[in-house]
């Protein structure tokens, strides 16, 4: 059995509590895009921990914990991550490492934050992790795999190739100094040894482990409108996070996936620069992103404010269909109890004319939300764990919610604890 947690946003959905959920039931847990520039907020028995890198199934000590050759592995940050993990009081858990993973390399990390610097006001709103200059390369086919640290007159010859080139721009574009292809090379040594007991052949693993009939979950970040393909291009990442293509990145059999969760939040966030229609301003945003999450709508890999807005069901409808979605988990519903009304985002007016499909992104960029107002249930629903006790209006708002998105949905999290949480039959 494969499931999939991803999300049908911009991201931030609550997926690492989702996850941590239903880890419980799995043998398994598989990052297979991305790398550290966004972060799953989890609280549990241990604590409250902010994971960027390593798969939210760490705090289960029976599960295998993979990073899939989809993954921009920084070896650096996942090795604090880890360290800080077990630091407070989590069984050292079992993690795995694709030999085919691609290393994030300081270079990536130091030309995203000097492309940003230059691009000024006209910035991406990157998180200067490294991402779009790591798959970059990676698909301009520079990129080091892990198992390429391990063979140091490949490594050598490889990078000294690479550094002629980004020397070049550094110099001409950026005006800064050139890389130290010594300095780099011992420093991924150290990184090489200290990651070796974990580098295995991870695909060869997941087809032994689905022959074994054992639970499988992939982990996604971000959402749908993240995208290169189908999201909100360019104001998107550089990898897929679609459950589709958890099946390359992770490395399972096309097929394999039973299950796609969804997972979107009561009203909406978003990280980053681009279109989002719903968006609010003023003492409205400021309300809902301080009420919102766990502590308020801030980045966990920034602590950016996160602009938010409310529920938009055009674009949810859309992430879960090119997600896949086989059922929709509706996060963060104990949020909205103190309005006397909310609006839901049922269409978009652009040129005249309403529509009901999410568009491409200049058309997208003209789009002003249709709402519809739905009465609040003015009520604490925190830790609620029974759909029947949630307030009439509270469930008829789940309830429209579900009928716009198009997609079952069968679990809601009402808070941010993984005892808060309810099945809907
Ligand atoms: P992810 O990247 O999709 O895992 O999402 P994040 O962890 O970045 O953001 C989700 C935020 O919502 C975190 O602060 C979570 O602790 C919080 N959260 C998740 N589910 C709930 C919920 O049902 N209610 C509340 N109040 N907070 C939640």
């Amino acid at each position: 059995m494969v499931r999939a947690i991803v999300g049908a946003n911009w991201g931030d959905e609550g997926k690492g509590k989702i996850t941590d959920v239903l880890a419980e039931n799995s043998d398994v847990v598989v990052r297979f895009q991305g790398g550290a520039n966004a972060g799953h907020t989890i609280i549990n028995d241990y604590g409250k921990f902010a994971l960027h890198l390593l798969p939210s199934g760490v705090f289960h000590s029976c599960i295998a914990n993979v990073i899939g050759p989809g993954v921009a592995l920084d070896i650096d940050k996942l090795l604090k991550e880890y360290d800080d993990v077990v630091g407070r009081g989590v069984p050292k858990p079992t993690l795995y490492i694709s030999d085919r993973a691609q290393v994030m390399m300081p270079y990536h990390i130091d030309f995203d934050r000097f492309e940003e610097e230059r691009l000024g006001k006209a910035s991406f709103g990157s998180t200067k992790s490294g991402i779009a200059p790591f798959y970059g390369d990676k698909y301009l086919k520079i990129g080091i795999q892990v198992c390429q640290l391990y063979d140091p007159a490949f490594l050598r010859e490889r990078l000294t190739g690479i550094a002629e080139q980004k020397n070049a721009q550094l110099k001409a574009l950026y005006g800064k100094p050139p890389i130290d292809v010594d300095a780099l090379i011992d420093h991924l040594f150290e990184l090489a040894e200290r990651i070796r007991p974990m580098v295995i052949d991870t695909t060869v693993f997941l087809h032994k482990a689905l022959k074994e009939n054992k639970a499988i979950l992939l982990e996604g970040q971000l959402g749908s409108l993240r995208d290169p393909d189908h999201g909100i291009y360019p104001f998107t990442t550089s990898s897929s996070p679609l459950a589709g293509f958890g099946t390359v990145g992770a490395g399972v059999p096309a097929g394999a996936i039973t299950d796609v969760y969804c997972v979107t939040k009561a009203y909406s966030s978003c990280v980053g620069a681009g279109p989002f229609t719903t968006e609010l301003f003023g003492d409205e945003a400021t309300e809902l992103r301080n009420r919102g999450g766990d502590a308020g709508e801030y980045g966990a890999t920034t602590g950016r404010p996160r602009r938010v807005g409310w529920f938009d069901a055009v674009a949810t409808r859309y992430g879960c269909m090119v997600q896949g979605a086989t059922e929709c988990v509706l996060t963060n519903l104990d949020v909205l109890g103190y309005l006397d009304e909310i609006p839901v985002c049922t269409a978009y007016e652009v040129d005249g004319k309403q529509i009901l499909d999410f568009p491409n992104t200049p058309t997208l960029m003209r789009c002003k939300p249709v709402y519809t107002m739905l009465p609040g249930w003015k009520t604490d629903v925190r830790g609620v764990t029974d759909f029947a006790s949630l307030p009439e209006n509270c469930r008829r708002y789940v309830d429209f919610l579900e009928k716009q998105v198009g997609t079952p949905l069968k679990m809601i999290s009402t808070g941010p604890k993984r005892c808060e949480t309810l099945r809907r039959c």
